[in-house]
């Protein structure tokens, strides 16, 4: 059984998804899913009231949190300022530009800065009212991530690991498996977090590996067709891409990449998505349709 602890706040903002997690072996578990980090820096999104922050803070070579909350950042930035391998970042994670925190920025100096490009680990109890905007930053960030670990309502670690062709495979799940290999660590109920959320809970791991240079495809474009492909989930492929495409161009490069036109984006991995952008005409070049 899991040992709680108590909260010992009491104030939270629900605004801010100010869920604080109080199950010290799920903290544990999480910290644990970073493997060894004594040499890395660790990007913690959303310290809190330091649940992971103080694991974190004894094992990882360099740890940045990133806390919204003024009133938490100061409290957080007096707790931790004898330890020098700790940052505490008061900003909104989804105005931090990830590239200037983890190492060099592209333009006109990059080749003269002595720092080489390092990778981090990223991880939180993320708030949840933002989860998609913060994974979605993650992963076009993917290039300077190792490894994220995230807790995130349940159903979004369901998704973001499901297999094509299983009932949780959508649209996330292709984003994400196109930046990196995810798979689904363990559950909590809402009794591991003071005050409890509505929801249930999970966290995941996932290695960041994007997969657009194997499979042939371009980040921007392929990520905008995988939105055409799953815009309608109960329609299927064909229909939902003559919402884009002339209906010829349809069926000829459904036929070039193999793919039976009644088949639904969910039961359709990655590799056979890419063959049939690659078989599409380039936006440009194509005789778009409006929506
Ligand atoms: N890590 C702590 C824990 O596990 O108990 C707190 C997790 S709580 C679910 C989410 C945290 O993210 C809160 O501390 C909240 O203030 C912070 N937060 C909310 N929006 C944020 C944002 N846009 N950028 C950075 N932190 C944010």
């Amino acid at each position: 059984m899991a040992k709680v602890t108590p909260h010992a706040g009491g104030n939270h903002k629900p605004k801010l998804g100010q869920n604080f997690l109080v199950d010290q072996d799920a903290m544990q578990r999480i910290v644990d899913a970073l493997g060894d980090i004594s040499a890395t820096t660790v990007v913690e999104i959303g310290p809190g009231e330091a649940a992971l922050t103080e694991l974190l803070a004894r094992r990882a070579g360099r740890l940045i949190a990133v806390e919204l909350d003024r009133v938490l950042a100061a409290s957080l930035r007096m707790k931790f300022a004898p330890l020098t391998n700790v940052e505490i970042l008061e900003a909104d994670i989804l105005a931090v530009d990830l590239r200037t925190v983890l190492g060099q920025t592209p333009g006109p100096l990059r080749d003269l800065r002595p720092t080489g490009l390092f990778k981090a680990h990223v991880v939180g109890n993320l708030p949840y009212y933002i989860t998609s905007d913060i994974l979605l930053k993650l992963f076009t960030a993917a290039p300077r991530i190792n490894l994220l670990v995230a807790m995130v309502q349940k159903e979004v670690a369901d998704r973001v690991a499901a297999a094509p062709g299983s009932r949780d495979y959508g649209l996330l799940s292709a984003t994400a498996q196109m930046y990196g290999r995810a798979e689904k660590l363990f559950e909590l109920g809402p009794e591991s977090f003071d005050p409890p959320p509505t929801v249930k809970s999970a966290v995941f791991r996932m290695s960041m590996a994007p997969r657009f240079d194997e499979l042939q495809v371009d980040e921007a474009g392929f990520i905008a067709f995988l939105k055409i492909m799953f815009a309608q989930k109960r329609k299927t492929v064909s229909n939902n891409l003559k919402l884009a495409y002339p209906k010829n161009v349809v069926a000829a490069a459904l036929q070039a990449a193999e793919i039976v036109p009644a088949t639904r984006a969910e039961a359709i991995p990655l590799e056979e998505m890419a063959r049939l952008y690659r078989a599409l005409p380039r936006p440009e070049a194509a005789e778009r349709k409006l929506p």
